[in-house]
C-alpha cells in the first residue's frame, strides 16, 4: 500500500492547485444559457493577456495540444504546401509526422536531440526561397523531450530579414504561461498550447492563438475540416458560445487558474520558473551529470532532461522513483529512452516541491547504480533557493549569456 503524497514531476499533466480543482466541482450547466457568456468572454479576454496578443484571437477546442497542432494546419494551409520544420526531439518529430500525414510537403532540418531551432539554417533556406514556396515555418518553442527552449523572436527576425511572408507556427504547449511568450511582438500566427501544462488544469482543451493573418488565410485555404474549423468557432465565440458542447467544468477551472496567473503576474511567473529551474540545474551540475540540452542558452525553465551516466539505465531511475518513492519523473522519449530522465518543473510549484523531486532523484539514481553523494543536489538547489529572487534570476541570466 502506498501512503502519503503521490508526487508528480512530469512535464504535463502538472499539479492542479486545490482551489482550481474545487472550482471545477460545479453542477452541470446550460451552455446555451443567456448568461453563459459572462464566463466565456472573460476567459477569451484573459487568455489574450497570457498570449500577449491584442490583435489576434484565442480559441479553445475540446481535445489536447495535439488537436490544436492539427487545427493550425487544417485551417491555414493547402494540401501539398511546402513548410519548413526542424526535428530535434519527440514533439517536433510528432508535429513533422502529422504535417506529412496531412499532406504537406515538409522540408525537415534534422538536428541532434538537444539542439535548438536552427535559426541560421532557417535564414539560409528562407533567403533562397525567392518565389515564396514555403508557406509556413514551424517552431517548437519548448521541446519538452529534451528540455530545450528556442528563441522564437530570432525566427521572426529571420523571416523579416528575408522579407518572407510564411506563416509562423509555434508549439508553445510547455512554454506558454510559464516562459516569456509574446504572440504579437514576435509575429506568431498560430500559437498552440493545452490545458494540462502551464495552465495547471486537467487535459481536455487545446488552446490556440490565431493572428489576423492566419484568420485571413483560413478564409481562403482548401484543407477540409469540420470539428476544428476556425470560422465556426470564431463566429460562436464572438457571442460567448461554442459550436458544440464545451467542457464546462474545465472552463470554470480555467477561470480560477487564469485568476491565479493574473494575480501572480506573468513576469513574476516567468521569474519563478527561472528560479526553480536554476535550482534543478544546479543540482544536476552537483551530481556531475550532463544535460540533454546542448548549451546553457537553451536550458528550459519548465523541464530539465538529464542524461544518466554510462551504465545507468534511466528507465530504472524512473521505475525506482515510482515504485519506492511514489514519484513520477518524466521518461526519455523516442531515441532518448533509457538514456534520459526528466524533471518537470512547471505550473503550480514551489521550492519545497523541487527539493522533493531532486531528493527522490538522488535516491533513485543511487539505487539504479549512479555514483551520487546524497544531499549534493539538494544542497546545490538550496544555494539557489536561499538567495533573494532577483539574484538567482540574475545569475541564471549570466549563465545563459555564457
Ligand atoms: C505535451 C506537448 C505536446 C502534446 O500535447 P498534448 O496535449 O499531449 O496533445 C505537444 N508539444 C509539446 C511541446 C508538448 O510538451
Amino acid at each position: 500500500m502506498k501512503t502519503g503524497t503521490q508526487h508528480l514531476y512530469i512535464p504535463g499533466p502538472t499539479n492542479v492547485p486545490e482551489v482550481v480543482r474545487q472550482a471545477m466541482n460545479v453542477p452541470m450547466q446550460d451552455h446555451r444559457a443567456p448568461d453563459f457568456g459572462d464566463l466565456t468572454m472573460g476567459l477569451f479576454r484573459d487568455l489574450k493577456t497570457i498570449f500577449k496578443t491584442t490583435t489576434g484571437r484565442v480559441m479553445m477546442f475540446p481535445g489536447s495540444g495535439t488537436a490544436c497542432w492539427e487545427a493550425a494546419i487544417l485551417n491555414t494551409l493547402n494540401p501539398g504546401d511546402k513548410v519548413l520544420m526542424a526535428r530535434h526531439g519527440q514533439f517536433s518529430h510528432l508535429w513533422v509526422e502529422m504535417a506529412k500525414k496531412l499532406g504537406l510537403d515538409v522540408q525537415v532540418v534534422d538536428l541532434a536531440w538537444g539542439a535548438g531551432v536552427p535559426v541560421n539554417e532557417f535564414t539560409r533556406i528562407l533567403g533562397n526561397d525567392r518565389h515564396g514556396q514555403i508557406k509556413a515555418v514551424f517552431v517548437t518553442h519548448n521541446e519538452t523531450a529534451t528540455g530545450v527552449t528556442s528563441d522564437v523572436a530570432l525566427v521572426r527576425r529571420a523571416l523579416d530579414e528575408c522579407f518572407h511572408d510564411a506563416l509562423l507556427f509555434v508549439d508553445g504547449v510547455s512554454s506558454i504561461a510559464c516562459i516569456d511568450f509574446r504572440m504579437d511582438e514576435w509575429g506568431v500566427d498560430l500559437a498552440v498550447t493545452g490545458t494540462q501544462k502551464g495552465f495547471m488544469l486537467p487535459a481536455g482543451l487545446g488552446i490556440i492563438g490565431v493572428s489576423q493573418k492566419a484568420m485571413a488565410a483560413s478564409e481562403k485555404n482548401t484543407m477540409r475540416r469540420c470539428f476544428l474549423d476556425f470560422a465556426d468557432m470564431a463566429k460562436m465565440n464572438d457571442t460567448g458560445y461554442f459550436p458544440y458542447t464545451p467542457p464546462t467544468q474545465l472552463l470554470h477551472g480555467l477561470r480560477k487558474s487564469l485568476d491565479r496567473m493574473l494575480a501572480e503576474g506573468p513576469e513574476n511567473t516567468y521569474a519563478r520558473h527561472r528560479r526553480l529551474a536554476t535550482g534543478v540545474r544546479n543540482a544536476v551540475a552537483a551530481w556531475g551529470l550532463e544535460m540533454c540540452a546542448e548549451h546553457p542558452s537553451l536550458y528550459s525553465d519548465t523541464v530539465t532532461a538529464i542524461r544518466t551516466p554510462q551504465g545507468v539505465d534511466a528507465r530504472d531511475v524512473i521505475k525506482i522513483a515510482y515504485d519506492r518513492y511514489n514519484c513520477s519523473l518524466g521518461s526519455g522519449l523516442g531515441p532518448l529512452n533509457g538514456k534520459v530522465f526528466r524533471i518537470g518543473h512547471l505550473g503550480d510549484l514551489n521550492e519545497g516541491m523541487c527539493l522533493t523531486a531532486i531528493s527522490i532523484a538522488e535516491l533513485s539514481l543511487a539505487a539504479a547504480g549512479a555514483q551520487i553523494r546524497f544531499g549534493s543536489g539538494v544542497a546545490a538547489a538550496q544555494d539557489v533557493y536561499a538567495e533573494p529572487v532577483a539574484r538567482a534570476v540574475q545569475r541564471s541570466a549570466a549563465i545563459a549569456a555564457e
